[in-house]
């Protein structure tokens, strides 16, 4: 039987609406050929200084002869699973660390937050009844925008491991480019893990099993959350039960061996330039083999089968910043040219204008499942702000995946009663912002496609609220963050047990 689908309540007026926001008001971007480091011709924001420029166009070339991380075939997979995302027949959930780095870097981290995204899209599904599409912000989230140049300190912002250290001193802070290089060793060590993750859990109980020892060893079932979490595995194993009963394998299919993809944003564009190669097919053309693939197709009396694709192969999906989304600039290039699909975050000053343009720059083929547009609006400011970008999408018939991202609008700085002061996020206003943006969805009829949360598998208090009980007073415990907070295991799931009850509805 066909998958339940959440179709808009009024369809897209206009699909066939002559567009008006094509590039000729400002851009050239999407004239000019497009080549992997045609972005170097851009002005580009948010870039670290690198004092020897030789050392790093050496690492850049050492990269270019690394193995892809990822592969053109699992990429083109994922674009269909977002198109179904577009058409409201699956849900989008999006997690992971806001920076990666490589101290922090262990097996136990990438197994539980793994594990935590997996319990939290059974929790979706068990809700929605929907397939849910899930993306790490993993294996290569490393490079951070800042919005200022400076720390509190006076040394220059940290702005991810990929570049710097975040030690406090201006030696540390000196970009390195052997970071690039350690930074794709580690993404490739974590994605190997997750590979083999996927592959080897036997059922889906284990999956729910293994979170369930993961909260009890950090004390998350002693809490209101634990009778919440038992509520939910009752639910899951009665379902399996009557899977089960109907003579269905229950111990088959996408959560025993869930398909998972990767995704970090796309800042450091020497990294990623060095990580893009053309694929005909699914096989990468490197470059001493130009010639051959040249005369092979001319041969065949085929041109188009010698010019190929290119992929980014360093995740499958890449997002630009709210810092790094100015339409003729450098992110935006790289972005326009890559066949992966990718996100755009909008914060509650994006216009309709600047989203129009932007889509027309990325996605001329107006391609459902290319373009997710990541809104981080905060609580109260998505009510106002995200409607006429919704209006403006359906009105000129673009085609977009709507996805939330409750944590970057609603970030405060507390002080504790110890005195210390931390950036912070209460889950009640992450819930509220989500609330809204599925209410503003439903009253413009788009799809309310995903959520994109900052979230990790281990017991950390960086946000306040929720039913663990984490207090203000507890950020001095166990605040762990190389930037912004993160939802720890419990608050994470109890995030999507919320957004469930939303798809129920
Ligand atoms: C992030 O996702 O960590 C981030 C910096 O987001 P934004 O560009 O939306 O501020
Ligand atoms: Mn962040």
């Amino acid at each position: 039987s066909p998958p339940p689908t959440r179709r808009p309540s009024h369809p897209a007026s206009a699909r066939s609406r002559r567009l008006v926001f094509s590039s000729s008001s400002s851009s050239s971007s999407s004239t000019e050929p497009w080549k992997p480091g045609s972005w170097r011709l851009k002005p580009i924001h948010q870039q670290p200084e690198y004092p020897d420029r030789e050392a790093l166009s050496q690492v850049e070339r050492r990269l270019a002869r690394m193995p892809p991380l990822i592969y053109p075939g699992e990429t083109r997979k994922l674009l269909q699973r977002l198109e179904a995302v577009g058409r409201g027949e699956a849900f989008l959930l999006q997690g992971g660390d806001c920076a990666e780095t490589f101290a922090d870097f262990s097996p136990q981290k990438v197994h539980s937050t793994f594990c935590t995204l997996i319990g939290q899209a059974i929790a979706l599904a068990l809700a929605s009844g929907l397939p849910i599409v899930k993306i790490g912000r993993i294996a290569g989230q490393f490079a951070k925008p800042r919005s200022l140049p400076h720390d509190a300190s006076g040394l220059p912002s940290y702005r991810g491991d990929i570049v710097h250290s975040a030690e406090p001193n201006a030696q540390a802070r000196v970009p390195d480019p052997e970071r690039l290089i350690k930074a794709y060793s580690q993404s490739a060590a974590a994605m190997n893990l997750i590979r083999a993750l996927a592959k080897s859990t036997s059922s889906m109980m284990d999956w729910l099993q293994q979170m369930e020892m993961l909260l009890r060893r950090h004390g998350a079932l002693d809490t209101p959350f634990g009778a919440r979490m038992h509520q939910f595995m009752e639910e899951v194993e009665d379902s399996l039960r009557f899977v089960h009963a109907c003579g269905i394998d229950e111990n088959s299919g996408s959560f025993t061996e869930p398909e998972f993809y990767t995704s970090h944003e796309a800042l450091l564009l020497n990294y990623e330039e060095a990580l893009t190669h053309r694929f005909v097919r699914n096989m990468p053309i490197w470059e001493e083999e130009e010639e051959e693939v040249q005369l092979a197709a001319a041969s065949h009396g085929s041109a188009a089968d010698a010019s190929g694709t290119y992929f980014a192969t360093s995740a499958h999906f890449m997002w630009i910043g709210e810092r790094t989304r100015q339409l003729d600039a450098a992110h935006v290039e790289f972005l326009r040219g890559i066949a992966n699909p990718v996100g755009i975050k909008a914060s509650a000053k994006m216009t309709p204008q600047e989203l129009l343009t932007l889509l027309d720059a990325v996605n001329p083929q107006n391609a459902l499942g290319r373009v997710t547009l990541i809104t981080r609006m905060g609580a109260d400011g998505i009510g106002r702000a995200l409607p006429p970008l919704m209006r403006a999408v359906q009105q000129y018939g673009r085609q977009v995946v709507w996805s939330c991202d409750p944590m970057h609008g609603n970030t405060e700085s507390v002080t504790t009663a110890s005195g210390r002061t931390y950036k912070t996020r209460y889950v009640d206003g992450v819930l509220r912002e989500v609330r809204t943006f599925f209410d503003v969805a439903h009253a413009e009829g788009c799809i309310a496609g995903g959520l994109h949360l900052e979230m990790t598998g281990e017991a950390v208090t960086e946000c306040v609220g929720g039913l663990v009980g984490v207090d203000v007073n507890d950020l001095d415990q166990r605040y762990r963050s190389a930037c912004d907070p993160r939802l720890n295991q419990a608050q994470a799931l109890e995030v999507a047990f919320a957004v469930g009850e939303l798809l129920r509805a």
